[in-house]
This record gives C-alpha cells, sequence and structure tokens, in this order.
C-alpha cells in the first residue's frame, strides 16, 4: 500500500446535506458521514476531494409497477445508487426490504465504496433495493417485480458499468432473472451483469460460502492477535441466513462453541454450543431458529448479554446501539453484516477494550469472490473451489494485516484503519483521474 499523508487535526467540516433528504431521513447515511468525518484528518492533502465520498455519483429511483396475481396492479419504490465509480465500475447487492429507504441505499452503496477499496477489488461502491416485503409476494410476483425493476435500473447498470449481487431476501434464482432480463433487453447473453448467479449460469464455486467464510477468516486472524484460541471459544451470532449461517458453521467447525443465535424470529441459547447442522437444517425447514429444540428461547435483551467471547452481528444495521453495547460480555465483535454498530456504540466498545472488525473488512469475502466470479466470466475459464477459498482466504489475511498496521500506526480503531486505506485509495484515483472537463 502507498505511504499514508500525514494526519493533520484540520476540523471536520459541517455537512450539505442533499435537498433529497432532511435531517430526520439521515439514518444510516448520518452514520456513514460521520465515519468520513472522523477519517478525514488522516487524509492530508487527499482532504480536498473528501467531499466526493459526501455525496453518491448517481442515485436513481424507480417506480416499479407489477400485476400481482389476483389481477390488480401494485407500485413498489425501487433504488439503485451508486456512490463512487472512480477505482472501477459499481459493485454492490440489492435487497428486498419493507424498510428499504433511499438514505440506507446510499449508505450501503457508500460503505461497499469502502469496502471494495479497503480489501483492493478494482470497483467503486453501488447497491439497489426495493421496498418490499417479499415473503408476502407469491414466486410469479417475486418474478415480475425483480425483473421489471431491473428493467428499470437496466440504464445504468452492465458488465463494465455497476455490477449487482444478492444481499438481504435476494438469492441466486433472484440473480438469475437478473441476468436474463439484462440480457434479453440487450439482445446478448451477460453473464457478468451480476455475480452470485447459479453456477450454470456463469456463477463461481465458493460464492454461496464467501462471505460467511471471509467473516471467518478475518475472525480468526483478529482473535490470533488478541490471543483468543478459537477452539474452545464462546460464539454469539445476530443473523442466521447467508453470512451468519456459514460464519456459525465454519466456526463450530473450527471447535469454537455457538452458544446463542438470534433471527427475526427469536433468540436462542446453549452453553454446551448448539448443534449447528441442525440448527441450519431447522432454519431450512421453518424459516427461523425459532422453535429449535437444542436451545433455550430468550429474550433479545439477554441475547445481546449473553456470555461470550465473540459476538458476530450478521442480521441487518444498527443493531448494536448505546442501549446494548454496555452489556456486550464478548472480547471481538466481528461485523457481518453492514452497519451494524452506530458511531455511539462503537465508542462504547473501543472504551471498554472490545476489538471491533468492521463490515467493510470482516464480510468483504461476498464481494471479492464476485469479483472472482466476475473474472471468471470476463474470461469463460472457471477455477476450482479450491483455488477461490486460497486466493479468498490470502485477500482477506492481507487485507486485514494491512488495516491492522495502520491501526497501530495511527493509535485509532479498526475502523477508522481501514477508512484511511479505503479513502486514501478512492481519493488517490479520483486525484489522478482529475476533474473533467
Ligand atoms: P439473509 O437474508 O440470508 O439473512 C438475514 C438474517 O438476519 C436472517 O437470519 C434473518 O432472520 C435475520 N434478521 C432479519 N431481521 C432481523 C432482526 N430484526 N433481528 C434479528 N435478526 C434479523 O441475509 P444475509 O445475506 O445473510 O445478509 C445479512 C447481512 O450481511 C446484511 O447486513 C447484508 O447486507 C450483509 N452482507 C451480506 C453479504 C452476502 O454475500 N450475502 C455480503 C456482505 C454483507
Amino acid at each position: 500500500m502507498p505511504a499514508l499523508p500525514p494526519a493533520t487535526s484540520a476540523p471536520a467540516p459541517a455537512h450539505a446535506l442533499p435537498s433529497y433528504l432532511n435531517a430526520e431521513q439521515l439514518g444510516p447515511w448520518g452514520i456513514y458521514l460521520t465515519q468520513i468525518d472522523r477519517v478525514t484528518p488522516y487524509l492530508g492533502t487527499l482532504g480536498k476531494w473528501v467531499e466526493t465520498l459526501k455525496r453518491p455519483k448517481r442515485a436513481l429511483i424507480v417506480d416499479v409497477p407489477i400485476h400481482l396475481d389476483d389481477g390488480t396492479v401494485a407500485h413498489f419504490e425501487g433504488y439503485r445508487v451508486q456512490h463512487n465509480i472512480s477505482r472501477g465500475p459499481g459493485k454492490g447487492g440489492v435487497r428486498f426490504h419493507q424498510d428499504v429507504t433511499l438514505s440506507e441505499v446510499m449508505a450501503l452503496a457508500a460503505w461497499m465504496s469502502i469496502k471494495n477499496a479497503a480489501v483492493g477489488v478494482p470497483y467503486g461502491g453501488a447497491k439497489g433495493g426495493i421496498r418490499v416485503d417479499p415473503r408476502q409476494l407469491s414466486e410469479g410476483e417475486l418474478q415480475r417485480l425483480t425483473r421489471r425493476y431491473t428493467s428499470e435500473i437496466g440504464l445504468i447498470i452492465g458488465p463494465t458499468k455497476d455490477i449487482p449481487a444478492p444481499d438481504v431476501n435476494t438469492n441466486e434464482k433472484i440473480m438469475a432473472w437478473m441476468m436474463d432480463t439484462y440480457s434479453v433487453n440487450q439482445g446478448i447473453t451477460a453473464t457478468g451483469v451480476v455475480t452470485g448467479k447459479p453456477i450454470t449460469l456463469g456463477g463461481s464455486l465458493g460464492r454461496r460460502e464467501a462471505t460467511g467464510r471471509g467473516v471467518f477468516t478475518v475472525g480468526v486472524a483478529a482473535a490470533q492477535r488478541i490471543n483468543l484460541p478459537v477452539p474452545g471459544a464462546r460464539v454469539a451470532v445476530q443473523g442466521f441466513g447467508n453470512v451468519g449461517g456459514i460464519a456459525a458453521r465454519l466456526f463450530a467447525e473450527a471447535g469454537a462453541r455457538i452458544v446463542a443465535v438470534q433471527d427475526h424470529g427469536g433468540s436462542l441459547c446453549n452453553d454446551q454450543g448448539l448443534d449447528v447442522p441442525a440448527l441450519l437444517q431447522h432454519v431450512a425447514h421453518t424459516g427461523s431458529v425459532a422453535g429449535f429444540a437444542g436451545g433455550d428461547a430468550m429474550t433479545a435483551a439477554e441475547f445481546w448479554a449473553a456470555p461470550c467471547d465473540i459476538l458476530i452481528p450478521a442480521a441487518l444495521e444498527g443493531q448494536i446501539t448505546e442501549a446494548n453495547a454496555r452489556h456486550i460480555q464478548a472480547r471481538l465483535v466481528i461485523e457481518g453484516a453492514n452497519g451494524p454498530t452506530t458511531p455511539a456504540a462503537d465508542d462504547i466498545l473501543h472504551d471498554r477494550g472490545v476489538l471491533v472488525v468492521p463490515d467493510v473488512i470482516a464480510n468483504a469475502g461476498g464481494v471479492t469472490v464476485s469479483y472472482f466470479e466476475w473474472v471468471q466470466d470476463f474470461s469463460s475459464f472457471f477455477w476450482s473451489e479450491e483455488e477461490i477459498n486460497q486466493r479468498l482466504v490470502r485477500i482477506m489475511q492481507d487485507a486485514f494485516s494491512a488495516v491492522w498496521e495502520v491501526a497501530q500506526q495511527h493509535q485509532v480503531s479498526l475502523r477508522t484503519a481501514a477508512y484511511i486505506v479505503a479513502c486514501t485509495r478512492i481519493l488517490q484515483a479520483r486525484d489522478l483521474r482529475g476533474l473533467y472537463p
């Protein structure tokens, strides 16, 4: 990594809000802006470009009308935000959730810019979403929604422009529909327009497990730095989906005990360690950890205070707050989710000596293997799963080590260190490209 510019003590400038958000709507975008303020003093002369990071390059809002099965027409609001494309095409997932907002998608897109730069994959940051509860839709309605949304954002996505991927409540099947819709509209077969596809459509081996595997890889690296042996460690996991479920399985296979889990349906504990394969099967059949016979139910508050060594938030943003951060028992928090810790909670954990591995490093395994998938699609040459996992582990370990060194050098948190690494890379690209015209 290039030499870092010296830190300055310049005060963080006040934020100019974009006209389409008022202060109450800031939400996760406000959290992101606070994180940028914290890193600004470390950007040296590149700080002159920092405003670039405080506004999305493009934000597209689309109306997504579909025929419901009963013959009526329903309208849904969709978004695709490209936060920054200085280092490469936009890259980031698509979320289907009833609480999706423009502010949230802006923040998620910005976190993708930071993440892609922090691990060094050649992408900018983007994200998309539809404000919908997909559980209320039939399979046919979901397919029509996905296809119409893809067609609407087709103006700005493409294999060299912006490449979507799965996120909360989207999966391989939805990526296949997106790839097909874009391809039909273009009159080509454009496998590289999305990642996280089924293997038969140009997907990559290892992609489904990649984010959880990355969480595990940096988790082990971080545990080593604080002399916390993983075998025997007690692990609590919030969110038992693609990220949390896989991370839990890998930690359990490494000899850790998964002592507490929580998902949208409830919270469970078992001091002896939950049977993770059985719990995964239970979730596959019932949709939630709730009702699993191998653990005791507990409240959400009890989950956050559960005795454990490692906590993995792997559900949604804003979960670790001022209210629960003081009760967390873990020595190590590995952020599987995007933005799970508020800045105030971050400070509390830091003051209490809890090491937080930030989302932009911890969950970068997914986008790293997405990058491998995109490269394989372009070259039409596919790698073995072993090759993919080896390359993934190497990139994650190197990224973690680089961030750890910057944290030591500046005596800052791993989050600020990751932002220093990432923002320096993005703004160097901005500086070298210059301003057009
Ligand atoms: P998923 O849909 O597979 O799983 C989400 C999990 O969160 C489910 O277990 C769900 O029950 C739980 N959940 C939802 N609402 C909750 C609530 N209010 N309280 C507790 N649990 C709740 O999603 P995923 O792909 O595992 O993504 C989880 C997080 O990881 C998101 O923040 C996502 O942005 C992030 N992420 C995902 C990937 C990826 O490759 N899938 C990559 C990077 C980051």
